[in-house]
């Protein structure tokens, strides 16, 4: 068997049921991809709008692509024909262009709010007060092609996993109470290779893995 769908197999042993697998392909060739996909993946995972598009011009039109990098506004049309999950949405703006963009394809996107529980300043995502101010805003009601499925957050890249863990914990927790008030919270997205197996300890249920499958990146 050759090394990625052997990672494949390795990775999703280690998996409960129903946590979602997205195999993060950036940087890497379509044959990685395809390897992938030959093994049964169907989720797959970019960060820049550019390459996910041509990539999914020429790939099996049974992936779905997930738009896990932090997003521009204007570049959301470019995605919005055929994207399944856009993780990272971390403003009411950005919201409202994917609603927007989504509304000319004739299309509902789904979406997660990124928010911010990594310590580090580089980290993008919303605090959340913000994520309350803006599931409450009258706004956020009136949009008719997002849905927003639950959260999605990055823990502090650190070989302290207690900090890690107590990331994920934050975050579980504050999706745990939202979602009693927003039922139609059911995705936390939270785990890369290095930390996915604290995340699923920590009640994550879609796991973003890129090396562990794929092998190193060259480029970040
Ligand atoms: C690159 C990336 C991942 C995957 O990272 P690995 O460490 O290679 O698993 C996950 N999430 C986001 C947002 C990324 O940009």
């Amino acid at each position: 068997m050759n090394t990625i769908s052997q990672n494949l197999k390795n990775a999703k042993e280690k998996l409960p049921q129903d946590v979602v697998l997205v195999a993060v392909s950036k940087t890497k060739p379509d044959e990685d991809i395809m390897e992938a996909y030959s093994a049964g993946q169907r989720v797959f995972g970019e960060n820049k709008v550019q390459e996910m598009t041509d990539k999914a011009q020429r790939l099996p039109s049974d992936i779905d692509w997930h738009m896990i990098g932090h997003l521009q506004r204007n570049k959301v049309k470019y995605i919005a024909p055929f994207v399944s999950l856009i993780h990272a949405v971390d403003s009411l703006k950005l919201l409202k262009e994917i609603n927007k963009e989504a509304k000319k394809n004739e299309r509902n996107i789904a979406c997660l709010l990124q928010v911010k529980i990594a310590e580090e300043e580089s980290k993008f995502g919303m605090e959340i007060e913000e994520v309350t101010k803006l599931l409450n805003s009258n706004e956020f009601r009136a949009m008719k092609n997002i849905s927003v499925k639950g959260f999605m957050g990055m823990a502090t890249f650190t070989n302290n996993e207690q900090q890690i863990r107590n990331e994920f914990r934050f975050l579980k927790n504050q999706f745990g109470l939202f979602s009693q008030k927003f039922p139609s919270l059911k995705v936390l997205s939270m785990g890369m290779s290095g930390d996915y197996e604290i995340a699923i300890q920590e009640g994550s249920n879609m796991l973003r893995i890129g090396s562990a499958i794929f092998g190193e990146r060259n480029a970040p």
